[in-house]
């Protein structure tokens, strides 16, 4: 059989060491799932797969060892069940949270709320590059915001947003640019117009840290707090 590694990876199968093995992997955001969701994960995993579930650190569920002509099948289950698979490349990746308020007695923001919009909404958006985001409850800081293109975390009841970071083959840390934004609305029109800022001004490949530094901050500045 054939085999289009490439085909396959834009459907979120990512060829494995072993060539004719693939790793499937899922779509989730927040970092929380049903358990209806995780049955299915492992009914693939132990019928298609190698009875192996990995948790990635972006808490994605990836499902190892799955053999190509195993492939329509899986695709099949997975459309029945509505669950959808990892989108990589130039995109708004899948969102990545800690619990926050509504189950960590230390959450001062309510994650699970503010992820969800967020997902439906840029979940895969095409863009000049990868933009990634985090969320996390409070000072605590589980989901590593700095780490991320926009970073949230929960102060004072309020949120504080974190621009410009990245972490893999380069590291840079997020910087704050506002003050704490008390309405989790504000900060929803912060991301459009940060997003916005993005597309018509990045160029392939780059990211919005080097982007701003390209522009300069006070650029960016203006554009985002024209939201806030
Ligand atoms: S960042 Fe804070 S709210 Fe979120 S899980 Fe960690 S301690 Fe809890």
């Amino acid at each position: 059989m054939e085999i289009d590694a490439t085909a396959l990876k834009s459907k979120g199968f990512f060829q494995q060491v072993q060539r004719d093995k693939f790793s499937l992997r899922l779509c989730m955001s927040g970092g929380t799932i049903n358990t209806d969701y995780l049955k299915k994960a492992i009914e693939i995993a132990d019928t298609y797969g190698g009875r192996q579930i990995h948790f990635t650190t972006r808490q994605q569920i990836e499902i190892p060892y799955i053999t190509a002509e195993n492939v329509d099948a899986v695709q099949k289950l997975l459309s029945d069940a509505n669950i959808r698979t990892f989108i990589g490349g130039p995109r708004v990746r899948t969102v990545v949270a800690c619990l926050g308020a509504a189950v960590c007695k230390f959450g001062q923001i309510d994650t699970n709320d503010i992820v969800k919009e967020i997902h439906d909404k840029y979940f895969g958006l095409e863009l000049p590059a990868k933009l990634k985001i985090a969320i996390t409850g409070c000072k605590n800081n589980c989901a590593k915001v700095e780490a991320n293109d926009i970073g949230i975390r929960g102060v004072d009841h309020g949120y504080l947003m974190y621009f410009g970071g990245c972490f893999g083959r380069e590291t840079r840390v997020g910087k704050p640019f506002l003050p704490v934004l008390k309405e989790k609305d504000t900060v929803l029109k912060v991301i459009e117009h940060t997003v916005s800022f993005f597309v018509t001004k990045a160029v392939k490949g780059e990211r919005l840290g080097k982007l701003i530094d390209r522009l300069g901050i006070d650029t960016f500045k203006k554009a985002i707090e024209v939201a806030g």
